[in-house]
């Protein structure tokens, strides 16, 4: 080791400078770590995240027409649309809609079959929860949304 080497190891001029650089950018305002979840972070338009069942906002009856083909177009198999033959209309009308988003990969397959838009992967990103049931989410939680807490500092 040459005698400059050994000045600058003995006097912890690395880390001294190490340590500058790290006190130089301390100013709030070159903080940029987003301060979620008390600040909202920007999310992209075309991100795919937790999966909604829209309603018509006229007459708050779901847009759904019980095809299956969100179902048959899934590579997971984790979607299960269940319906009835309302005799009066011949229509087939929803009974339940189950969509396990443990299993989804957010490929977007199941929003490009559905032929009447009412299947879609919002922006809505918080889909964590307690337990492996509370993954599996019924046509009600579908319709409604998750409601994450919203922290305020
Ligand atoms: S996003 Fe992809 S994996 Fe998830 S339910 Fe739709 S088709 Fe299946
Ligand atoms: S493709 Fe659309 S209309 Fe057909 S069952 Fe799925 S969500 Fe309903």
């Amino acid at each position: 080791m040459d005698f400059s080497r050994f000045l600058r190891t003995v006097f912890l001029v690395d880390l001294l400078q190490g340590l500058w650089v790290t006190f130089r950018n301390q100013h709030p305002k070159q903080i940029v770590t987003e301060q979620y979840p008390g600040e909202r972070p920007r999310i992209s338009e075309r991100y795919r995240g937790a999966p909604r069942l829209n309603i018509n906002p006229d007459n708050g009856e779901t847009l759904c027409i019980s095809c299956n083909l969100c179902a048959l177009a899934c590579p997971e198999n984790l979607i299960v649309v269940t319906s009835e033959r309302n005799e009066a209309t011949k229509k087939k009308e929803l009974v339940t809609f189950i969509y396990d988003t443990s299993r989804c990969m957010f490929c977007g397959l199941c929003e490009d079959a559905c032929p009447v838009d009412a299947l879609e992967l919002t922006q809505d990103f918080e889909l964590a929860s307690y337990t492996r049931d509370g993954q599996i989410w019924d046509r009600q939680m579908l319709e409604e949304g998750p409601k994450p807490t919203q922290y305020k500092f």
